[in-house]
C-alpha cells in the first residue's frame, strides 16, 4: 500500500534571470549506461523529464510535481531557504520529507530538526550530506540519502579544467581579450605548463580516482593520500604514488586537489599550518566542500604567494556572502558551485531522487550505497566515507546574501 498524504519539501536554486525554461545550448545529453564502476545508474519505475532541461532551479522541481501528486502527496519547492521567517523555516513544521542539494544547500541543522517532529526523510539531490546535521539525524531517526556517483565525473572534469585554467592562467588572459587588449607578456607571466608537474589528490573515491585518471595523459606525476589504499592493479596502471599521510603528499605536491567529504575530521584541514607545508607557489583546486579549508588562511596564502592559484566551486556559508574573501583574493578562479549540477548531472540526480523517494514510499529498502545514516547510525556509503558529528555550524551566515538581495 506505501504511506500516503505526505509532505515533502523542496529546496532548489533560483531561475534563471532571464526566465524559466532558458535556450538550450543543445538538443540533448549522451545516454551512458552505468557508471565507471560499474553501478547502475538511478532506476526510478518512469520519469517526468527530457534528459537535458533544467531541472535543478526551483521551476524544475527536479521534474517530480507530477509523480508526487498523482500519488495525492504535497510537494512544496522553495528557494527561501535562509532566516527564521524563510519559507523552509516554515513549510518544515510539518513535513515528513525534506529533499535539497548542496548548490543551494537547505541546512538541516539541529535547530531545524527540533522543529520538524515528523522529518523522516532527507534526500541530497547530489553527492554531500554535510550540510545536514548527521548527529542530530543519528539521534532523531531520520533517514539521510544521496545520490551517489550522480556527479562525480561532473566534478572530476571540472577539476581538470580548474587545474589547466589556473596553471596555463587561462582566466587573466581571457580578460584581456574582453579588455580589448592583447598582452602577451602579462598573460604568459603566471603561465605554466602542467606537464612534469606532481599532481595530487586528498582522497581517491570516485571523484578523486577520476580525478587521477583523467590527469594521467597529462604526463604528470601522480600522487594521493586516501583512508583506503586503491587496488595494487589500479596503483600499477596510473603509477600512482601513495602517501601515509596528507603532509607527506603535499610537500613535494605542485598541484593538490581536495576530492574527500567534509565531516568533523576533514574541518578546516587546510589551515595555516598545512598550507605553509606545501611548495611555495602550489596550486590548490577544492570542489570538496569551502569548510575543509580555513578561508581566511586561503586568502592570506594567495596574498603572501604561498599558493600561485586557488580554484573550486565550494565555499561556505552557500550563497557566499558579498563580503566573502575569496570573491576578492588575488589569482583565484572560483565558480558558484556548479561542477556537480551540468545538466548532464541533473538527469541523473533527479532520477535518483525519484528511485529514493519511490522506494521509501513504498516501503521498499532504498540502495546500499544511496544510504549515509539510517536506524539511528551511519549506513551504507554513509559508514563507509563519513564519520558522526555536525559540520553545518556557522551556516546561519548564508542569511547575509538573502539580506543583501532584499536591500
Ligand atoms: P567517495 O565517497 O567516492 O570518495 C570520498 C573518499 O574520501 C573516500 O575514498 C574516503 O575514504 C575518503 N576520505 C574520507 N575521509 C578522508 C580523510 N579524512 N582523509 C582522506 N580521505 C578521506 O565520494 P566522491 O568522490 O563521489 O565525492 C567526494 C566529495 O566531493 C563529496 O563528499 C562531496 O563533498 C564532494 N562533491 C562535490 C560536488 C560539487 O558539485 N562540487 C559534487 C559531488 C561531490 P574511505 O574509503 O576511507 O571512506
Amino acid at each position: 500500500m506505501g504511506k500516503e498524504n505526505m509532505k515533502i519539501v523542496c529546496v532548489l536554486y533560483d531561475d534563471p534571470v532571464d526566465g524559466y525554461p532558458p535556450d538550450y545550448a543543445r538538443d540533448g545529453i549522451p545516454e551512458l549506461d552505468r557508471y565507471p564502476d560499474g553501478q547502475t545508474m538511478p532506476s526510478p519505475s518512469a520519469t517526468d523529464f527530457t534528459p537535458g532541461d533544467l531541472l535543478g532551479s526551483v521551476s524544475g522541481e527536479l521534474g517530480l510535481r507530477k509523480f508526487i501528486q498523482d500519488r495525492g502527496h504535497t510537494f512544496i519547492v522553495t528557494s527561501d531557504k535562509d532566516g527564521s521567517d524563510s519559507v523552509l523555516q516554515r513549510e518544515i513544521v510539518d513535513a515528513d520529507v525534506v529533499i535539497s542539494q548542496p548548490f543551494w544547500p537547505a541546512y538541516i541543522t539541529s535547530d531545524i530538526v527540533a522543529k520538524a517532529p515528523k522529518l523522516k526523510l532527507a534526500i541530497t539531490a547530489g553527492i554531500g550530506s554535510d550540510h545536514v546535521d548527521l548527529q542530530a539525524a543519528i539521534a532523531n531517526d531520520i533517514t539521510v540519502t544521496e545520490v551517489t556517483y550522480c556527479n562525480s565525473i561532473s566534478v572530476a572534469e571540472h577539476v581538470v579544467m580548474m587545474i589547466l585554467g589556473l596553471v596555463r592562467n587561462y582566466i587573466p588572459s581571457h580578460d584581456w581579450v574582453l579588455k580589448g587588449g592583447w598582452n602577451i607578456a602579462d598573460c604568459v607571466s603566471r603561465s605554466y605548463d602542467v606537464e612534469g608537474m606532481h599532481v595530487g589528490t586528498v582522497a581517491a573515491g570516485r571523484i578523486g580516482l577520476a580525478v587521477l585518471r583523467r590527469m594521467k595523459p597529462f604526463d604528470v606525476k601522480l600522487h594521493y593520500y586516501d583512508r583506503h589504499a586503491l587496488s595494487e592493479e589500479v596503483t600499477k596502471e596510473l603509477g600512482v604514488t601513495v602517501h601515509d599521510s596528507v603532509e607527506s603528499m603535499i610537500e613535494v605536491c605542485d598541484v593538490v586537489t581536495i576530492n574527500c567529504p567534509l565531516h568533523p575530521e576533514t574541518e578546516h584541514l587546510f589551515d595555516e599550518e598545512m598550507l605553509n607545508k606545501m611548495k611555495r607557489g602550489a596550486y590548490l583546486v577544492n570542489t570538496a566542500r569551502g569548510k575543509i579549508c580555513d578561508r581566511n588562511a586561503i586568502a592570506r596564502a594567495l596574498q603572501s604567494g604561498q599558493l600561485a592559484g586557488y580554484a573550486g566551486d565550494v565555499w561556505f556559508p552557500q550563497p557566499a556572502p558579498e563580503d566573502h574573501p575569496w570573491r576578492t583574493m588575488p589569482n583565484h578562479g572560483m565558480t558558484p558551485h556548479t561542477s556537480g549540477t551540468s545538466l548532464s548531472a541533473q538527469a541523473r540526480y533527479a532520477a535518483g531522487v525519484r528511485e529514493i523517494l519511490e522506494c521509501w514510499l513504498d516501503d521498499k529498502p532504498i540502495r546500499d550505497e544511496y544510504l549515509i545514516v539510517e536506524g539511528g547510525k551511519l549506513a551504507g556509503t554513509g559508514a563507509h566515507s563519513y564519520s558522526e558529528g555536525d559540520a553545518t555550524s556557522g551556516s546561519e551566515e548564508a542569511a547575509k546574501f538573502k539580506e543583501r538581495s532584499e536591500r
